[in-house]
């Protein structure tokens, strides 16, 4: 996906803040954070949103589902969202699935 922004982020042609990384996905700090902790979860491959994720790539799925909780529970006190905004109308505004966390209180 040569015009998507987030695939640019994977290839390292775009720069971002990365938090983590795992096998299959990248989290890395939001450009434009709605609450003090705002981090997005990527997979390393193009899926157009969470449902195209979810119908072709278990192992990916399960991959970014686990590392989103494991960095929401890293930066969190435990209280937190991991949204996927899914079609223009949810609010999708990057067509490569990604999962938002956010959270309102870091952990100390
Ligand atoms: P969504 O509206 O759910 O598609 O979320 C897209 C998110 O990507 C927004 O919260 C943007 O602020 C964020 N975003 C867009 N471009 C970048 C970038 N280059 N680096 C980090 N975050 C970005
Ligand atoms: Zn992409």
């Amino acid at each position: 996906m040569s015009d998507c922004v987030f695939c640019k982020i994977v290839a390292g042609e775009i720069p971002s803040k990365l938090v983590a990384e795992s096998e299959h996905a990248i989290a890395f700090n939001d450009i434009k954070p709605a609450q003090p902790i705002h981090v997005l979860i990527v997979p390393k491959k193009h899926f157009n949103d969470v449902a195209d994720l979810a119908a072709r790539d278990e192992v990916v799925l399960l991959d970014v589902m686990r590392l989103g909780t494991q960095v929401a529970e890293d930066l969190s006190i435990g209280s937190f969202r991991f949204q996927f905004n899914t079609g223009e109308e949810a609010g999708q505004t990057v067509f490569h699935a990604h999962g938002h966390i956010t959270s309102k209180t870091p952990r100390a």
